[in-house]
């Protein structure tokens, strides 16, 4: 996972992550691209659907 940055240069954590559909098997888990949830530090901006594995 590679670091995020918002535009404003803060760095933005992970608040949330997507949960694996049940239909994916341990196999393709690791294959599969989770979204996650992030937000800034500085001016508390949150960004959606960002990639996370
Ligand atoms: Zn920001």
């Amino acid at each position: 996972m590679s670091m995020f940055i918002c535009d404003c240069g803060g760095v933005l954590l992970v608040k949330s992550i997507e949960e694996y559909p049940a239909r994916v098997n341990s196999t393709e888990k690791l294959e599969y691209e989770r979204k996650c949830t992030v937000e800034c530090v500085d001016c508390r901006s949150v960004k959606e659907n960002q990639r996370y594995d």
